[in-house]
């Protein structure tokens, strides 16, 4: 049986360039960076070249390059970093409900620690709306965190908009790029954004490593203490092959990313096309067009997103219905609640995000077993008997 990823949202393959990047790091240049001897003054060279290279890919400084174990981590320094930096300034932070949990969380956990945190709403589309942004400011704001590109339905966000905003009103501004980065051309000064985060897995990197990008002039507080490396402001022994694997996964997902985009979008597009006209009752979340060129979000009436997905897998076709995270739970996304969904809609969500290296055959294949598996799921469903009741089918 044929086995197909879709779910390059939740992690991707590493590119054999960025294994074959890496390797050496593994075991002849094990040198401690931090080190003066030779083999050590060699991996301190990799970790600059791989800083240097990141921060021009991004538009950056290399000084405003730190290092970090991920997404996750570089999100709860941003937001942790700034909140306790900035604690004599306000205690308020501006985020949105859509927001992925590693910030969710991290605001929240904030919450119980005296800081008020306002969760913007998001249209039906799943966009932030800056004008909320200007209202939701207060004397007491000290940080206003809203991601790139949202995980589950691929919505991009007005984020130089916003940016603008945060920077007249004198506002530190976060962004969670990690699902952007490498996927989109990103520019941190054209963002006008003061920190981004980003993550080496979600762009055929190592899981592990990711950034936190911090521009020059922001304060703020480490959330690791320890040794002096990354300027004193993140202890630990560096990630070196992690790093230098991100730093190149980087740079091919940049060379290649028009060229790749355009064939993710047609794919895209085409899966959008069919699926929607082969299928009855099925709805596509998120916006339009301000969309990651590989995510595909759908709705199914009366079923179960998870059902969905246990009969896919049998199939050796891999998706997701939300986010990886929250597989294992039973909620439905609060992303989709927060774009409008009831409950049990949100329960029946199929995501598909999509890789440079799927093809037509496999988008034909996923379209030719998937009504079936939809028509199954139907057919066990109590609401969809009461709804062909009511519709006297
Ligand atoms: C995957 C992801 C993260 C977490 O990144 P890790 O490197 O897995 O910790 C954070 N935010 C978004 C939007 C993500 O998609």
């Amino acid at each position: 049986m044929q086995k197909i990823y879709f779910d390059h949202a939740a992690t991707t393959a590493m590119h054999p360039q960025v294994v074959e990047a890496m390797l050496p790091y593994f075991t002849e240049n094990f040198g401690n960076p931090s080190s003066i001897y030779e083999i050590a003054r060699k991996n301190k060279q990799a970790l600059d070249e791989s800083r240097d290279k990141i921060a021009k890919l991004l538009g950056a400084d290399p000084k405003e390059i730190y290092f970090t174990s991920g997404g996750t981590e570089s999100d709860n320094w941003a937001i942790k970093g700034i909140a306790e930096a900035y604690k004599n300034k306000g205690n308020h932070i501006i985020t949105s409900a859509i927001e992925h949990h590693a910030v969710l969380h991290t605001c929240e956990y904030l919450e119980s620690q005296g800081y008020e945190v306002t969760y913007l709403p998001v249209n039906e589309y799943g966009q932030v709306d800056p004008q909320d942004v200007l209202k939701a400011i207060k004397d007491t704001t000290i940080l206003i965190t809203i991601m790139y590109a949202n995980n589950e339905i691929g919505t991009i966000q007005p984020i130089e908009e916003i940016g603008k905003i945060a920077r007249e009103k004198g506002i530190v501004f976060h962004t969670d790029a990690v699902q952007a980065v490498g996927h989109i051309p990103i520019d941190v000064k054209k963002a006008n954004v003061d920190l981004l985060s980003l993550s080496g897995h979600k762009f055929h990197g190592p899981k592990g490593v990711g950034v936190l990008y911090i521009r020059k002039g922001v304060k703020i507080k480490p959330l690791l203490h320890g040794g002096a490396q990354e300027r004193g402001r993140r202890g630990g022994t560096e990630n070196v092959a992690g790093i230098v694997g991100l730093a190149k996964a980087l740079e091919l997902a940049l060379e290649n990313m028009e060229e790749n985009n355009k064939k993710m979008t047609e794919l895209r597009d085409y899966i959008i096309k069919e699926v929607t006209s082969r299928i009855d009752h099925v709805k596509l979340n998120g916006h339009p067009t301000d969309r990651l060129p590989n995510n595909i979000n759908f709705t199914f009436d009366f079923i179960e997103g998870e059902s969905l997905l246990l009969l896919l897998d049998m199939k050796g076709i891999y998706a997701s219905s939300g986010s990886a995270c929250t597989s294992g739970s039973l909620d439905p996304s609060h992303v989709l609640l927060a774009i409008g969904l009831p409950h049990e809609k949100a329960h029946g969500s199929l995501r598909i995000t999509l890789g440079d290296e799927n093809t037509k055959e496999e988008a034909d294949y996923f379209l030719e077993v998937l009504p079936s598996i939809v028509q199954r799921l139907r057919d066990m469903s109590p609401l969809y008997e009461a709804y062909k009741k009511e519709q006297n089918l």
